[in-house]
Order: C-alpha cells, then structure tokens, then sequence
C-alpha cells in the first residue's frame, strides 16, 4: 500500500518536473536556430570591402567594379535562403550580410542573374 503511494508520488514528482523543463528547453532549442549576427559595416574588413547593406548606394566611382543589379543574394559567396531578407557569406565567417547588400568581393553565382 504504502508502495504504490510512494510510486504515484514519484510520478507526480517527475511529471512536474518534466512540465517544468520543457519552456527551458524550448528556449534553448530557439536559440540554437538564432540567426548570426550582422556584419557591421564599419568593421575593418567591412570598410575594406566596401560592404554596405544596401548595394544600390554603392558609389560606382569608389567602386567601379560594382555592377547595377549585383547584390548578396546573387553572389557565389552567399549562402542565403531565397528569399530571405540576410544570409551567411563565406567572406564574413559567423556572421550574416544582408541579401540587398554588396562588397568588391561580389561575384555572380552560377546560374544567376543580375537584378
Ligand atoms: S562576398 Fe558576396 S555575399 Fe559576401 S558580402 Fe560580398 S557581395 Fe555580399
């Protein structure tokens, strides 16, 4: 008798417990799919690339390798969702650049088109 008390006690116990847990496990899992930080563009390897999260106000005379249409989202470099608005870039390991963006790296991904 006094088993099964202490059987349905421990049930109880460990239910709650696993109650409990879940919320904390379900943030931890949320942040493991976090998205990577942004480049800053002020950053040095940034400022060295001319990185800008915004390719259409690129100075085509600061950087006359820029080509209209050219931006993140067409670039071998990019590994970026479609259609996601950032994405991670080969160039700034562990972190994301934005898929309007462009740096001098830029080079257009096979089977791209500028646009
Ligand atoms: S290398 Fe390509 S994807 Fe990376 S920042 Fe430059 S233009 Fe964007």
């Amino acid at each position: 008798m006094s088993h099964d008390r202490i059987s349905r006690r421990s049930l109880l116990k460990g239910a709650l417990l696993t109650l409990a847990a879940t919320p904390a496990a379900s943030l931890v899992a949320r942040d493991a799919f976090a998205a990577a930080p942004l480049v800053d563009p002020t950053e040095t390897q940034a400022v060295g690339l001319g990185y800008t999260h915004d390719a259409t106000k690129v100075d085509p005379k600061a950087r006359p390798t820029w080509k209209a249409g050219a931006h993140c989202a067409n670039c071998a470099l990019y590994s970026g969702a479609a259609g996601a608005a950032q994405g991670p870039c080969s160039i700034f390991p562990g972190k994301e650049v934005k898929a309007a963006g462009w740096c001098a790296a830029w080079a257009l991904k096979p089977g791209a088109k500028l646009g």
